[in-house]
């Protein structure tokens, strides 16, 4: 809480109250061990109770350093002729913005309950986020399309990403469910598969990131502000259903989770986040998914926390 510094300025953060509404994203998780490094087995779980350790400065600020106690400042020594102008956490027109489109045309990753690759899915919500981001001034963002097979894609996605010194990678994703969940039915003729019983967005981080706590706070910026939006995280990855697709959830309000092995979360030198945007393997939810205005919605909440996450520091007192 920058105790160096409120021994001449006093933080006043509760003036600005920033809204940090949830969003969520996730990775099909059980897909393919080609997302992830090495696995570790039980890692996972020990680094629940590592939450506070510290990240990188870059964007030290985590959410709830936004909170401040106002009270404990005393109302009699504020006043608004010493608020000085509350500098930006970065400037959008320079912020390099990475959106990372999930799978490539070679390896699609999941399939939907109606056929189709989630890659198509990825690709046009991806589209849709990088249009928004431009349009709302962060003119750096940078639609990364890869192609190739899954694990060299990997590989490409983490180098592109840190050759150019993206100050945030987002992986854009649409979930599915361990192949042992898949249900039978008949689509257009075709068998087909799916499973209606779980469904809603998550959002993924990795410990191993060099900027974990940084990735988490923008994870729960996005996680929140999908939840404003009225949808629901997915469940099932706390259940012991999902077997070693299991992940702790790190934030049970908005849905953020970790995944610590995923390649492209903790090789990445820059905050990182995987999100995906919701299920394709639930017959009603595909639907939902395919439709504009959910991709509308979903475009909107990633926007509304990169505008949080490079929004105004707290302002400050001038020396009282
Ligand atoms: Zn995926």
């Amino acid at each position: 809480m920058r105790l160096g510094v409120l021994c001449c300025r006093a933080v006043v953060g509760a003036m600005v109250v920033l809204v940090f509404l949830p969003i969520r994203i996730s990775e099909a998780n059980w897909l393919t061990d080609a997302f992830k490094g090495s696995s570790k087995p039980g890692k996972a779980a020990a680094h629940v109770a590592s939450l506070k350790r510290t990240g990188s400065a870059k964007h030290s600020a985590s959410p709830k350093s936004h909170h401040v106690k106002l009270a404990a400042l005393g109302a009699a020594h504020l006043s608004l002729s010493t608020l000085k102008a509350a500098p930006s956490k970065c400037d959008p027109k320079k912020f390099r913005v990475l959106l990372d489109v999930g799978h490539t045309a070679e390896s699609e990753g999941a399939t939907s309950s109606r056929n189709v690759p989630e890659f198509a899915f990825n690709l046009r919500l991806a589209r849709q986020i990088d249009e928004k981001l431009k349009a709302e001034g962060f003119a750096e963002t940078r639609l990364l399309v890869t192609e190739g097979k899954a694990r060299p894609s990997l590989v490409k996605r983490v180098a592109v990403a840190n050759d150019w010194s993206a100050d945030l990678f987002l992986s854009i994703h649409h979930d599915s469910v361990p192949d042992k969940l898949l249900e039978d039915w008949e689509f257009e003729g075709k068998k087909s598969h799916h499973s209606d019983r779980f469904s809603g967005y998550s959002v993924f981080v990795s410990h191993d990131n060099p900027d974990f706590k940084t990735s988490f706070s923008f994870a729960e910026m996005v996680a929140r502000e999908m939840k404003a939006r009225g949808l629901q995280y997915a469940r099932q990855y706390t259940l012991p259903i999902m077997g070693h697709y299991q992940h702790p959830l790190l934030d049970k309000e908005a849905g953020v989770y970790s995944y610590d092995d995923l390649v492209v979360l903790r090789k990445t030198r820059m905050p990182a986040v995987l999100l995906e945007a919701g299920s394709i393997i639930n017959r009603d939810e595909e639907l939902r998914m395919e439709s504009p205005e959910r991709r509308d919605l979903v475009g909107n909440a990633v926007v509304a926390a990169a505008k949080d996450f490079c929004g105004p520091q707290e302002p400050f007192l001038g020396p009282l």
